[in-house]
């Protein structure tokens, strides 16, 4: 059997952003927004999987990826948090729309909860 930590980590989704980002030499670099499963996600930001070529490796950390190359001991947390902070989080929920409604109720019986304290002069 695999060990677990080679489990490759397969993007649920792969979408191209429209936004993309402006260099200083007129290039444009496309944004692509990958959607992971949450556990490959811990699996990055722990330092196991490359967040460049999304490589697993062995032992968590490594000072450059062995397939990339990417320097991810001094790099990836930072770029991780750059990157890839909600977006991946959001893109992740597999019921994003529900929990728009979670939010939107929650968000409503706020508002009730105020507006009977208001009423109470609370
Ligand atoms: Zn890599």
């Amino acid at each position: 059997m695999a060990e677990r930590w080679r489990t490759p980590v397969i993007p649920l989704a792969v979408d191209q952003v429209e936004q993309g980002l402006w260099l200083p030499d007129g290039r444009v670099q496309g944004e692509v927004q990958m959607t992971l499963r949450a556990s490959d996600i811990e699996r990055i930001r722990a330092g196991y999987v490359c967040v460049k070529c999304l490589e697993p490796h062995e032992i968590a950390w490594p000072v450059r990826c062995q397939v990339c190359g990417s320097p991810m001991r001094s790099e990836q947390a930072a770029y991780f948090a750059r990157e890839f902070g909600g977006e991946i989080t959001m893109a992740t929920r597999p019921s994003w729309d529900e929990e728009l409604e979670g939010l939107e109720e929650r968000r409503r019986k706020e508002e009730e909860r105020a507006r009977k304290d208001a009423q109470l002069g609370r």
